[in-house]
């Protein structure tokens, strides 16, 4: 069990215990309890905010033990102002890939989902609207959302999303719940490049890519934009990523890749 969800366990018990004490005459002082309070609230929000921690749903952030090769992920797609170009890319260096796709970008393009599909990548769910605030939903409604999205990938690949990305990563405790409830496995990354940034540069992205970039890597990188108000600089960036990874002889595999040997490690 990831430590994160022990200390929550721990302190839920804990904070159980205070109106207890309180009954039985050792009530904490009244700041203390707020102190106490405003503690407790931080490392909830924490635990949403850095979902890889694992404190509400198991977060796959690499490959499994010993596992060769590079998992590159591509998020907030499809476009196929982005996404096509960067599949001839992914073609050209015989590159298989995973696709974290949104819902209602699906609906919009489901010819460039076809062809995501038809080239051999593996799909992800990126939830349907992608609502930042996606963490503050009640499970009823973070249902619907995914359901509408995986029904909307399935009715073109006609196969069952396995795998989940959290928008902007945060996991809730509701959210952790429809997640067990639809049997998705959550996944995180372990170098990211920000290249969902409008401001980033190639060298920027590869720059701190380059620093995670090892033999069960999981990297998070950007198809298209959330918004599509401007053009990533995934391909550009990628073209340093590949390169730095050709140096350290590193070869790449789609998530399914690692989940069809063994199970993946979860943090
Ligand atoms: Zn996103």
């Amino acid at each position: 069990m990831p430590f994160a969800r022990v200390v929550l366990y721990a302190s839920t018990f804990a904070a159980l215990g205070v109106p207890v004490a309180a009954y039985l005459g050792h009530g904490l002082a009244p700041l203390a309890t707020l102190a106490a309070i405003l503690v407790y609230s931080a490392y909830v929000t924490c635990g949403v905010v850095f979902s890889s921690w694992g404190m509400f749903a198991d977060v796959v952030t690499h490959g499994p033990r010993n596992a060769t090769g590079v998992a590159l992920t591509f998020d907030d797609g499809p476009d196929p102002a982005t996404t096509l170009p960067l599949l001839d890319w992914l073609d050209e260096h015989h590159i298989v890939a995973t696709f974290f796709v949104i819902g209602h970008k699906v609906e919009r393009y489901p010819e460039v989902v076809r062809e995501i599909h038809r080239r051999g990548h593996d799909l992800g769910v990126h939830s349907y609207a992608h609502s930042r605030s996606m963490s503050f939903h009640p499970p009823g409604s973070v249902r619907r959302d995914l359901k509408r999205a995986m029904a909307a990938m399935q009715s073109i690949t006609e196969q069952r999303p396995r795998f989940f990305r959290a928008p902007i990563g945060h996991i809730s405790p509701a959210m952790a719940r429809v997640l067990r409830e639809l049997d998705l496995i959550a996944v995180g990354w372990s170098a990211r490049g920000y290249d969902g940034l409008a401001s980033a540069t190639a060298q920027t992205v590869a720059h701190r890519i380059g620093r995670g970039l090892r033999d069960g890597a999981i990297v998070l990188m950007h198809d298209a934009s959330e918004r599509g108000d401007f053009t990533p600089v995934c391909i550009e960036a990628l073209a340093l990523v590949h390169e730095a990874a050709r140096r350290r002889n590193l070869s790449y595999v789609p998530l399914s890749g690692w989940l069809e040997t063994e199970t993946l490690d979860s943090l």
